[in-house]
């Protein structure tokens, strides 16, 4: 091993520690320094009533093998370590105008029952349909930083994916409601509507069916907490440093290099590289003199739109739920009344009832949470008048959230064991994320084309990685970029990459 260089990576989120692994299995010194008291960011697990509540990871993409990301997680030490869940639907509609529309994972399965519901869509179902088994069929290389492909190696991405690269071109530029609007069904216009955000790419979304269809992409047993502790282990056995409870204040630049970071307690920390895997905004407009950064980011970070923040709802019931279909998004229930959640108003709600993984709850109780998009602003102004308020709206959401439970499972009401609820302002301070984003980046159809940088050409050695560097953000994207960053810095070094394997 050469540890004569060393990386200092600022966060100890997902993408942290695989910049931290990747660095260690090339041979490099490298110490993450997390503000948290422990590592994770968004994907955490806690503790509550003897329910470990799973706060992230609803599946990973790359669980199994048929897609690069799979190689990745090996070498990060989370395949061996963890079991993985496959739901046999994506998402499950309950009374959609007295309808239920199942999102099955199998297209075949798929077509037969959207048919069954709307004959007279048969022509864009067959599109749908069509276009999910092409993306199945796919093979798009992951297997190193875009920036680092020659042109050759793009021609052949496009020759081996002609269809799939056509596709994607079509889809790229129609958000998942301009697609829904095609449904004559009004069934169906309202189920696509409400999959994710509406305004996302269609492409997006398309994808995320085809990696549902190969069977891609599990729930790891034991959620977000032993995925975690799964790759913490890994960087940790390969000799990397962590310190916890660091905040870091400052890049420290010199001549146009980086030559280390600052921590808030004002201590210098040395490198000779800089990785920053935590909240883009701070880093590039706080930790960083802006002179550094290109236009393109700078306009990216003044124009694109980020994932909206989170009211993130959790329960723990003391009964179970045998015979209840899961998904991986979960149950979707209308609410009696639309329920305003800060300045957005929800029509419905998932909830993801864990009857599907024992080992988070206590026996013969099920853990069972819910996400709901609210803006930032709202819930800043209601924390800055004082906690009372705060704490009444978090408790008049969780009655209405409670009240639709009851209404799908009657009585629910009597088994409750704990509620809670958790605002853009706890995202924010847990994570730093720019206004309590959880996942960057919005992959809009505008969103998707923009290039954002992980390096800038005047900073010698400063790279990004995480879900700021990666649109669409999620687990596999936040850690191929700090693979990627490592791979970056070896092609800089004039070092064959390695990988684990
Ligand atoms: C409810 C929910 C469900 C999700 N479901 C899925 C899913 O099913 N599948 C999927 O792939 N993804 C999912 N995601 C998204 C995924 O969890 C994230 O995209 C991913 O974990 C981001 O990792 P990251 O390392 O880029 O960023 P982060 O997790 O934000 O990590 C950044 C780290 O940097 C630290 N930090 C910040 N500032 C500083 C500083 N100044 N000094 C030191 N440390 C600092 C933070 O404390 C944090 O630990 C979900 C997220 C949520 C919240």
């Amino acid at each position: 091993m050469r540890d004569s260089k060393k990386v200092n990576i600022i966060g100890g989120g997902v993408a942290g520690l695989a910049a931290g692994i990747y660095g260690r299995l090339n041979g490099f010194e490298v110490t993450v320094f997390e503000m948290g008291k422990r590592t994770g960011g968004v994907c955490t697990s806690w503790k509550k009533a003897g329910f470990k509540v799973n706060g992230s990871i609803h599946w990973l993409i790359g669980s199994a093998p048929g897609i690069d990301f799979y190689s990745m997680w090996s070498d990060l030490g989370v395949l061996d370590e963890i079991d993985f869940y496959y739901h046999d639907s994506f998402i499950e509609f309950k009374d959609i105008d007295g309808v239920e529309v199942h999102f099955y994972t199998d297209p075949n399965k798929l077509q037969q029952h959207l048919l069954s519901i709307s004959p007279v869509d048969s022509r864009l179902i067959g599109e749908l349909i069509h276009h999910i088994k092409l993306l199945s069929n796919a093979n798009f290389t992951m297997d190193r930083a875009f920036g680092l492909l020659h042109a050759w190696d793009w021609s052949k991405v496009f020759m081996d994916n002609m269809p799939a690269v056509v596709a994607l071109g079509k889809y790229n530029n129609m958000s998942v409601w301009e697609f829904a609007k095609k449904f004559k069904s009004k069934i169906l216009r309202k189920a696509f509507r409400n999959f994710w955000s509406p305004d996302m790419s269609m492409s997006f979304l398309l994808l995320q069916l085809s990696y549902a269809a190969n069977r891609i992409g599990g729930y790891p047993i034991g959620g977000s907490g032993k995925f975690m502790d799964a790759l913490t282990k890994r960087y940790l056995d390969l000799g990397g440093k962590l310190e916890l409870g660091q905040k870091i204040s400052k890049v420290i630049v010199e001549k146009n290099k980086t030559v280390g970071i600052q921590s808030a307690d004002s201590k210098f920390h040395y490198s000779d590289f800089v990785v920053s895997a935590c909240d883009g905004y701070s880093v590039l407009f706080k930790l960083l003199d802006p002179g550094y950064i290109d236009n393109e980011t700078l306009d990216a970070y003044r124009t694109l739109e980020t994932f909206p923040s989170l009211v993130f709802f959790s329960a723990g019931l003391n009964r179970t739920f045998e015979d209840l279909r899961s998904s991986i998004i979960g149950l979707n229930i209308p609410f009696d009344k639309k329920l305003q959640v800060g300045n957005f108003l929800h029509e419905r709600v998932s909830f993801q009832i864990y009857n599907f993984d024992n080992t988070i709850s206590p026996i013969g109780k099920t853990l069972v949470t819910a996400m709901l998009d609210t803006d930032f602003e709202f819930w800043q102004k209601l924390h800055q008048k004082g906690e009372k308020p705060y704490r009444e709206e978090r408790s008049h959401i969780e009655r209405e959230l409670l009240k639709t439970l009851e209404k799908e499972f009657p009585g629910i009401s009597k088994n409750v064991d704990f509620m809670d609820i958790a605002t853009p302002i706890t995202f924010e301070n847990w994570t730093g994320n720019h206004n309590g984003s959880y996942k960057g980046w919005l992959p809009t159809p505008g969103s998707i084309k923009t290039k954002i940088s992980s390096h800038f050409e005047n900073l010698k050695g400063f790279y990004m990685a995480g879900h700021w560097v990666a649109t669409g953000g999620g687990l596999p994207p936040a850690a191929y970029s700090g693979r990627e960053v490592i791979r970056q810095i070896c092609a800089s070094e004039g070092i064959n990459f390695e990988h684990g394997q």
